[in-house]
């Protein structure tokens, strides 16, 4: 059997290291403290399936079935981050997959959404939520290209899948002053994680931030 020779403060100077190596296009050199000490909080092992255990404090993606992903631990941080939460903020994610990113998400704000369409990943997903004890979590099985209107608006919004463009529905359950956090395919360029942010008179700003890798986002099943 493998070892498990690293910890989550291996992962966590990881995650500082790539900061850093990004910086020029993310435009700091260190996230939100609060951010980080939620990455440094919550336990990724509890999120990666039992049998890829050793890759739980690896910063990168670990298949959970499905054919989906835990995204990789840089992204879930910076995501986190460019969502900019405050403690009294509500939250809509779209692809709940494992709950991880939910989780760091529970921990900066005081309540989130989350919607996933694959059954089996929404109740996992669920029910490690219930054994950490997470009473700020809300989730909905089914398709999160429609947003979850009945908790609208949201401070903060994040797809952690890739959209071929940025849905209108999230863009209307989006607070002014709030920001949509969304990767989006964009043909031969791959995919942008995009910064999309709702002015106090209503207005749209988008910024392309990095390039990524996500699984898709399913459009058309509801
Ligand atoms: N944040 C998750 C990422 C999981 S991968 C984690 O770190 O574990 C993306 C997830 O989005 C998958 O579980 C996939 O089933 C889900 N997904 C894709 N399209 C969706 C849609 N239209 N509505 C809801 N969930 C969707």
């Amino acid at each position: 059997m493998a070892t498990i020779n690293r910890n989550v403060t291996h992962l966590i100077e990881d995650i500082e290291r790539e900061v850093r190596y990004t910086q020029n296009y993310i435009g700091k050199n260190k996230l939100d403290k609060r951010v980080m000490q939620a990455m440094a909080t919550v336990p990724r092992e509890k999120f990666v399936p039992e049998h890829l255990q050793y890759h739980a404090f690896d910063d990168g993606p670990v298949p959970i079935g499905y054919g989906q992903t835990i995204s990789q631990p840089y992204i879930v941080a910076l995501m986190s981050d460019l969502l900019d939460l405050k403690p009294e903020h509500r939250v809509l994610e779209i692809g709940t997959g494992s709950g991880y990113q939910t989780a760091i998400l529970a921990q900066l704000c005081e309540k989130v959404f989350s919607v996933e369409r694959i059954v089996e990943l929404s109740l996992q997903a669920q029910e490690r939520f219930k054994q950490l004890k997470y009473k700020n979590i809300e989730t909905r099985i089914g398709n999160g290209y429609h947003g979850w209107q009945e908790h609208a608006p949201y401070d903060g919004i994040i797809v952690t899948a890739a959209a071929t463009h940025i849905p209108q529905p999230l863009i209307d359950q989006l607070k002014p002053g709030g920001n949509l956090v969304i990767p989006v395919s964009a043909s031969y360029f791959g995919q942008s994680l995009m910064q999309v942010k709702k002015d106090l008179a209503g207005g749209i700003e988008t910024k392309d931030i990095l390039s990524v890798a996500f699984v898709p986002l399913v459009h058309d099943d509801e």
